[in-house]
């Protein structure tokens, strides 16, 4: 079992169904065994854990998966990759396949279904074209979960983990940082996958937190103000927030609310720490709910 990394296993099994790979569906098989055992131990699966696979593709990985937890459910997408899963993982007995589009799937439903509503864990080659609606979906609906072990494009596993201050500073590392602790675990080159993707990949660990880091009175403000802040990169914090419609302060508002933080009127969104947006975001849910009252 777990020979299909060996890329002449995969390419015999797409022989047989006569696969044919769909690029709109992001299909880059991985056939290196080193970065499959990295996945693998970066996740520390327990074999009385449930496993949430995204795209199992012809089932290398689910292989493993099946090999290590209690139980694992793998959505795929491509019909075309059913019959071929359904012989790769013939020989486990905890495993069930989806043929659904994973942002269609109620996975709260699935963790309450599956795992009686505990934290499960995340593992996946995810398909490039929607990691970020992938990771973000799972955060923001609130799925229990203890970790998310994901393949993604090498540049978004740097903006995940990036720190404020530096290029690759946004709204994603923001969001994800705010779920999660990440931590990159591998970069893998394009010729550990069948066919090869044109740019690099990561391995990317993010451990959601048990707590969030900060503390804000309204969750969905501060992503507001957040993507706000970063949706006119080159403007000023104050100029990003008064373009957001779901502010409703005015300029001279907004400037007070950054003045009462000790921050420059001047200052721009990408120098903020998550601690500094937590701030900000309560300061704005004040004023807007209680006006300019300085002893809140
Ligand atoms: N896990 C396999 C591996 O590592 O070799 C395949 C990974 S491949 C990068 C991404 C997989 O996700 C493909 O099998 C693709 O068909 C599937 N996929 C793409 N979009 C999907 C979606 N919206 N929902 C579920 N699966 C999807």
């Amino acid at each position: 079992m777990g020979d299909l990394i060996q890329p002449q296993k995969t390419v015999e099994i797409l022989q047989k169904y006569k696969f044919h790979f769909q690029k709109k569906f992001g299909q880059n098989f991985l056939i290196d065994s080193h970065v499959m055992h990295k996945i693998i131990s970066a996740a520390s699966i327990s074999e009385n854990e449930f496993i949430l696979e995204i795209g199992p593709g012809i089932g290398t990985m689910t292989q493993f998966l099946c090999e290590h937890a209690r139980f694992v459910t793998a959505v795929e997408i491509d019909q075309n990759l059913i019959p071929i899963l359904q012989e790769t993982l013939s020989g486990y007995h905890n495993v069930d396949i989806i043929n659904r589009d994973i942002l269609k799937v109620d996975i709260r439903q699935l963790a309450n279904e599956k795992n009686d509503g505990k934290p499960m864990k995340v593992v996946a080659n995810l398909p490039y074209y929607i990691t970020t609606p992938i990771i973000m979906g799972l955060f923001e609906s609130h799925v229990p979960l203890h970790s998310v072990t994901v393949m993604v494009q090498k540049e978004v596993a740097d903006r995940m983990k990036a720190e404020p201050g530096t290029k690759d500073f946004g709204a994603l590392s923001l969001a994800v940082q705010y779920y999660a602790k990440p931590e990159i675990v591998a970069h893998v080159p394009p010729n550990c996958f069948m066919p090869r993707p044109k740019v690099g990949s990561a391995v990317i660990c993010l451990k959601c937190h048990q707590m969030p880091p900060v503390q804000v009175r309204d969750e969905k403000l501060l992503f507001d103000i957040i993507r706000a802040s970063f949706n006119q990169r080159r403007k000023t914090l104050v100029n990003g927030l008064s373009h957001c419609a779901t502010i409703r302060l005015a300029k001279e508002e907004l400037q007070h609310c950054v003045e009462m933080l000790e921050l420059p009127v001047s200052v721009r969104g990408e120098t903020l720490t998550l601690q500094q947006f937590a701030c900000l975001a309560n300061k704005i849910y004040e004023y807007s709910h209680f006006g300019n009252r300085s002893d809140i």
